[in-house]
């Protein structure tokens, strides 16, 4: 479902994204699309040099997938299935790459008292939102893991870089925060590789390097939480920073009438409802981007604006239940709403 929907909001941008060239010289655009992640990831660079490219790109897909193969949980192994395993018994040793994305996700869990928190896997797994074991569970089995859920058990020993859970049963998931880091580590290669303009969709994870080739900034769309996917309902104006979105409608299953989607509360176990349906981050690093864009939508419109506006260099917009858009302040000039049916609120 992830790749049908990440598709479809890659086409939107690409249509978005006015006079790419393809012809030869300066303005050649080389594409790539990987399947990593449990997504769709496209690389876009434009550069005339093509075989520099090539191999950004080809050095990009390898990192992705080591990234991969340390942080998945879906998977047979990996780093942090390793440190899973372990809970309430060993410390683990890791490598910085999921040292460091374990820091920033209890960091994230730290700033937001546990509206984020990276030991939900528990949680997730019962749900099973996005499998085809997807189901609504019962208030004691939710009760009985919620018990497990708590970022505070989370130990780092930052010297040895070794990581252990407290308690047995304990387990963590990366999935709000590891696709922001990878799309960092893809800006990284690019640059490392001399390139100067590029575009990344990590389904819906956008990372810009530069602005355009003409100088004007990218023009992204934000999607509309409740329409097709690909259709829009503003545009943000961005140059070498990331944009990224968490929404109701990304994974979700329906059942007598309601929806369940994939961003739990970690107060209550169940799919966050604080009236938010759609929170987009705008800032510098996807990471930061990544983890801030599901916490604000558990945190709810009034925590997530307030916590947004207190950090420097990001901003936010948030789409409530009842169509209204809320932009922060540094946003407010570069954010066009190109939708009737929704209303700017402040
Ligand atoms: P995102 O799409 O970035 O908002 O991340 C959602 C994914 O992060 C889910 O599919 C879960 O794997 C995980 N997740 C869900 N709720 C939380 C939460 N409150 N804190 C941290 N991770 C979460
Ligand atoms: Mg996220």
């Amino acid at each position: 479902m992830k790749k049908n929907i990440s598709l479809i909001f890659l086409i939107t941008i690409v249509s978005i994204l006015s006079g790419c060239a393809n012809n030869k010289g300066t303005n050649t655009v080389i594409k790539e699309e990987i399947y990593a992640l449990g997504t769709v990831i496209q690389i876009q660079i434009y550069d005339g040099d093509e075989d520099k490219a090539k191999k950004a790109i080809e050095e990009s897909a390898k990192r992705i997938q080591e990234i991969e193969n340390k942080m998945t949980v879906n998977q047979e192994k990996s780093e942090v299935i390793q440190i899973n395993e372990n809970s309430g018994k060993n410390f683990v040793q890791i490598s910085p790459d999921t040292f460091y994305v374990i820091e920033k996700a209890k960091h994230y869990s730290d700033l937001t008292e546990g509206a984020f928190d990276l030991t939900i896997e528990p949680i997730v797994k019962l749900w099973g939102i996005g499998t085809e074991h997807a189901r609504v569970p019962k208030q004691e089995e939710i009760d009985d893991l919620l018990d497990l859920v708590d970022y505070k058990d989370v130990i780092l020993d930052k010297n040895t870089q070794q990581v252990k859970l407290n308690k047995k049963g304990q387990a963590i998931d990366l999935g709000a925060i590891a696709k922001g880091y990878t799309g960092d580590e893809v800006k990284k290669i690019l640059k490392e590789n001399g390139i100067k303009t590029a575009f990344v969709n990590l389904g819906g994870n956008v990372v810009t390097l530069g602005s355009k080739l003409d100088g004007s900034p990218w023009r992204i769309g934000v999607q509309n939480p409740l329409d097709e996917r690909g259709k829009h309902i503003a545009v943000i104006e961005v140059v070498d920073e990331t944009i990224v979105t968490s929404g109701n409608y990304e994974r979700y299953f329906m059942e007598n009438g309601k929806r369940y989607h994939h961003i739990i509360d970690p107060k209550t176990g169940y799919p966050a409802e604080a009236g938010i349906i759609s929170s987009t981050i705008v800032t510098d690093a996807s990471i930061d981007a990544d983890a801030l864009s599901t916490s604000v939508y558990v945190l709810g419109l009034e925590k997530g604006m307030a916590l947004i506006e207190s950090l420097e260099n990001v901003e936010a917009v948030i789409v409530t239940e009842d169509k209204k858009i809320y932009v922060t302040s540094g946003l407010k000039d570069r954010f066009k709403l190109e939708n009737e049916e929704f209303q700017l609120a402040n």
